[in-house]
């Protein structure tokens, strides 16, 4: 393909995505493909000769399209967001043209220097203050990998990457039932063994971990000859929102010396809103902190803010410095690839900077804000459903509930059907978890053009559903 011909097909290609956000409504939310629809339709063995754009432009309508899950439907109400807006989408498009390997400051300054100055306006936009400095990871498991292995390396003084880790004292990582699963993850690819990661009882409506059990099984771990290496602090989990204290349980870290990483990926968002941050009191007394604004600000995936306290920690831990890529003669220089797991790095400040330019922080917050209320709006509609019940009321804009019409004896079972029946019916996505072993419905309002109206509507759709059942 030349270049003149990659003009027609950018331009049909940036048609194509206009039209497929303006009509979005008219798709089910959930592909309804059956396993091995695409793979069907795929040859089995790679093309010999090229075939023109056209037939592969075809092809993707014909082949692709039906096996998409439309993350960016207004009716999209499971996991969590991904959203992709219109001035991350340009800036990813020239960021591919560009295909820039950002790995040094070097092999492009440009891209070096706006990440530093784009992860600090994000360090004001939620108000940390300037003690925090940053990355911009390619994921929140990432950068709690790279967290763990930090608080790994400080442990043992800093000769895990150099003698490995038989020989060594048990290291001990304190987190709650609410953390995400990328923390255990964490914990196994560090060496440290899912058997090490202590789950510490939770309490209170936010299913926070309680400081008082922390501290004593910290106590009762040292006293048995452990070392206890850093705690994993949740900030809105995955499941119900969960939260700790974050500010008790640092203080808790702090009388031991231990590290402590808040994992607030979906909701470190909405900490642009001022209103929002009691959620997280006491951040700043953390050592590392993640959110994606690749979830609910805009910026699509893939970009994972990672806050560290100290940079040298971190980068003790995960630089190395072949002949290669040493930059000779520029000191003070900051290399990114050394904050981080991979060394090659995408240009992904660019997104940032064009999605934080077009809305500015009022525009963002404004979003958030319509997002967390008619999330309750909904939470309050369903409440005084009959039939219905709340099982954990909002966390910002993430709530669960559950169908309990009179009778029921299996409610597990009836709340699956549900689920599977209202994403069988295509108009709205949830899915479901599970709160003390009862399994729920989660729901999540985080889409970037979702308005009030398609919340609201999702009401009608389970209740209309649940009544079939
Ligand atoms: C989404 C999420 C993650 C994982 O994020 P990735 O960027 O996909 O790795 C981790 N923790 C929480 C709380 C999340 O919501």
């Amino acid at each position: 393909m030349n270049w003149s011909e990659f003009t027609k097909w950018g331009a049909r290609i940036s048609e194509w995505a206009a039209r497929y956000h303006r009509d979005i409504r008219s798709r089910p939310v959930r592909s309804q493909a059956a396993p091995g629809d695409t793979l069907k339709a795929l040859p089995e063995h790679p093309p010999e000769t090229g075939v023109p754009m056209e037939a592969i432009f075809d092809d993707f309508e014909r082949i692709v399209m039906p096996g998409i899950t439309h993350w960016q439907h207004p009716g999209f109400f499971a996991y969590f967001p991904s959203n992709a807006t219109p001035p991350s989408i340009l800036a990813e498009f020239l960021s591919s043209t560009i295909a820039a390997q950002c790995m040094l400051w070097q092999t492009s300054p440009a891209a070096t220097e706006m990440e530093t100055r784009m992860v600090d306006w994000l360090r004001q936009s939620l108000g940390l203050d300037s003690g925090f400095e940053g990355v911009i990871q390619d994921s929140a498991s990432s950068a709690t990998l790279a967290a763990v292995l930090t608080m790994r390396e400080r442990a043992l003084n800093w000769t895990g990457n150099s003698d490995g880790l038989a020989g060594q004292p048990k290291l001990r990582i304190y987190c709650s039932e609410e953390v995400h699963t990328s923390v255990d993850r964490a914990i196994w690819i560090a060496g440290i063994g899912q058997a090490n990661l202590c789950r510490i009882p939770t309490r209170g409506p936010l299913r926070g971990m309680d400081p008082d059990a922390l501290d004593a099984a910290i106590r009762e771990d040292s006293a048995a000859g452990l070392r206890p290496a850093g705690i994993v602090v949740s900030v809105g989990g995955t499941g119900t929102g969960g939260t700790d204290p974050v500010g008790a349980v640092c203080d808790v870290a702090a009388a031991h010396d231990l590290y402590v990483h808040v994992d607030a990926a979906w909701a470190g968002a909405a900490m642009i809103c001022p209103e929002f941050r009691s959620l997280w009191d006491g951040v700043e007394k953390a050592d590392s902190i993640v959110f994606n604004p690749h979830k609910w600000l805009g910026v699509q995936f893939d970009c994972s803010a990672h806050f560290v306290k100290s940079p040298d920690d971190l980068v003790r831990t995960l630089a190395i410095r072949p002949e290669y890529l040493k930059t000779h003669g520029h000191d003070g220089i900051v290399n990114y690839s050394e904050w981080s797991i991979p060394l090659g790095r995408r240009f992904r400040a660019l997104k940032l900077w064009f999605v934080l330019r077009t809305y500015g922080l009022e525009g963002l917050r404004q979003m958030i804000r319509n997002h967390v209320e008619w999330s309750r709006e909904l939470y309050d509609m369903l409440v005084a459903t009959p039939g219905f019940e709340g099982v954990t009321a909002p966390v910002l804009s993430l709530f669960t509930f559950r169908y309990m019409p009179e009778g029921t004896t299996d409610p597990d079972a009836l709340n699956l059907r549900l689920v599977n029946a209202i994403n069988d019916d295509g108009r709205i996505y949830l899915t479901q978890t599970r709160v003390d072993d009862a399994l729920v419905i989660r729901f999540q309002v985080g889409q970037a053009e979702v308005t009030r109206e398609d919340v609201l509507m999702a009401h009608e759709v389970i209740t209309e559903i649940a009544a079939t059942l």
